[in-house]
């Protein structure tokens, strides 16, 4: 077995590390060597029922949930400053933890840092809202209403393999800067770093119960999580089959979701495009992250008079893309995470040949798998298409057997040197976020989210902090008089 980068862990909850309740641990396998490197705890019902009790006391208490935004934001800082600390760690395990390349990795966790630090913020300005909030003008002097913002109370989140810590950052930051107190279930193809996350938050002496961390599988960590009426909501992120499940689980209790899913979005190119940069754009919408990402823009729609530059110039970058080990520095693009993902994508590329796609990169671009770099060379390959009158179509199909991947777009792309013609596509696309001569490019500070079969709800920004908070309304009356609706008796 080769040496983990982080030590063993068991489960999180109230503040203490816990072997699982049956006892049951699963192998960690890195995919670029599909060899097991580690384990982690599989919960069951049980420890779902544990962790959810401990966050319940702990919010109940008080210590987090009714104390100051600037009191949890100094918590915030401080794993955030662990956070930075220990990137090198970080990366490394999760590259070897989902097949991320390392540059990749570490840019991750400085996103994760920073999300961490930004909503350090938002809890403090949570502070003034509370406290100077402008009185709502409701027509009547008799009465003072105003509004406060409160923790909405224990929350469960389930987040993905693809960005194993970001993603869960996006949802943990918010939900601890509310006041909520939190389990979070991570993919259990990618936990390693969630649980170094565990590891700091007690390192920084995060009050016990306000974070719990819990691995193991989704049948059976992650339904039990999403149906557990004790939660005041469901945050997850994944895929739409899944997604649906986890809302129908939380509407069973009348519990809120959000959902942060799929999609299959489009990079337009116009005819004005300058072809160089259309196209490094392109890869990086398609093969960043080894190409799984909700928002990749794997379908390229080019403009005919600029579509054979345009291929000619991709199929010889994407040729040229250093597929190697992800640990190696400069790799970017390393395996998929694992081989049931490698076969589905075998699955996509059948479907493209039996639709008369032409492949025009082989070797390097798209796929790639575990049992060693030589396979990863002989296996790799994408396909370009040509499918319509204006614009020429490059793009792996979704199985038509699944009626749930998202044919809305969660988002898009426009390339174009013209703003005006930028401008309308960008108005016109829908979907959650729209990417002007770039594709990408995410930033904690701005909201994202998708629509209908991409997800609801949005994260990051002021907005993912809203996901956590329940707005009270409290009225006063305020006026010396007698209310005097009804009579008063008559006088003896
Ligand atoms: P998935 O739906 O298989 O799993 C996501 C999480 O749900 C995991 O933690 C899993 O254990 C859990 N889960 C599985 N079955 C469950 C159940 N019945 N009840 C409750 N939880 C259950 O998704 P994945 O394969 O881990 O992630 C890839 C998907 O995530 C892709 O579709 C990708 O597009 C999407 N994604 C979306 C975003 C976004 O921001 N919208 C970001 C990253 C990934």
């Amino acid at each position: 077995m080769a040496d983990s980068p982080v030590p063993a862990r068991q489960l999180y909850i109230g503040g203490f590390w816990v072997a699982p309740i049956k006892g049951q641990y699963m192998d960690v396998i890195n995919p670029a060597t599909e060899q097991s490197f580690a384990k982690i705890p599989a919960a069951t019902s049980e420890d779902v029922d544990a962790a959810v009790a401990a966050a319940t006391a702990a919010f109940k208490s008080g210590h987090w949930s009714r104390t100051t935004g600037a009191y949890r934001a100094k918590f915030l800082r401080a794993i955030a400053q662990k956070l930075r600390d220990q990137k090198p760690v970080l990366a490394k395990a999760e590259t070897m933890d989902c097949g991320k390349p390392i540059d990749e990795a570490e840019w991750d966790m400085d996103d994760v840092a920073t999300c961490f630090d930004y909503y350090a913020g938002q809890a403090e300005a949570l502070d003034g809202r509370n406290s100077s909030g402008p009185a709502i003008d409701v027509g009547m002097t008799e009465f003072d209403v105003r509004v406060r913002w409160e923790a909405l109370g224990v929350v469960g989140l389930i987040t993905p393999w693809n960005y194993p810590l970001l993603m869960a950052a996006w949802k943990v930051a918010p939900a601890l800067a509310a006041g909520c107190c939190a389990v979070l279930k991570p993919s259990e193809l990618a936990s390693l770093t969630c649980l170094e996350l565990a590891a700091i938050a007690d390192e920084v002496q995060l009050p016990p119960g306000v974070l719990n961390v819990i691995t193991g599988t989704g049948p059976e960590a992650g339904a039990p999580l999403s149906a557990h009426p004790g939660l005041a909501k469901v945050a997850f992120t994944g895929s739409a089959v899944t997604g649906r499940r986890v809302a129908l689980a939380a509407a069973a209790n009348l519990r809120p979701s959000s959902l942060e899913l799929g999609g299959k979005s489009a990079l337009i190119v116009f005819e004005d495009a300058d072809v160089e940069k259309a196209v490094e754009w392109a890869m990086f919408g398609a093969f960043w992250t080894n190409g799984q990402i909700c928002s990749s823009t794997s379908r390229l729609l080019v403009h005919q008079d600029v579509a054979p530059a345009f291929l000619e110039h991709l199929k010889k970058r994407a040729e040229s893309i250093n597929v190697c080990d992800p640990l190696t520095p400069d790799c970017r693009l390393g395996p998929l995470v694992n081989e049931g993902q490698y076969r589905k994508v075998l699955g996509y590329i059948e479907v493209g040949v039996r639709h008369g796609t032409t492949r025009s990169v082989s070797g390097t671009a798209g796929c790639c798998f575990v049992g060693g770099l030589a396979e990863v060379f002989s296996t790799a390959e994408s396909r370009p298409y040509c499918c319509s009158r204006t614009f020429r179509c490059i793009y792996i199909p979704p199985p038509p057997s699944d009626p749930l991947v998202p044919r809305p777009p969660r988002a898009g792309a426009v390339i174009s040197a013209c703003p005006e013609r930028c401008r309308r596509v960008a108005e016109a696309l829908e979907c959650g976020i729209v990417w002007v001569n770039c594709s990408q490019p995410c930033f904690c500070y701005a909201p994202w989210g998708g629509i209908k079969n991409s997800g609801h709800g949005r994260e990051l920004g002021e907005w993912g902090l809203e996901n956590f908070l329940s707005v009270k309304q409290i009225t006063k009356y305020v006026s010396p008089d007698i209310w005097g609706w009804y009579s008063p008796p008559a006088q003896q």
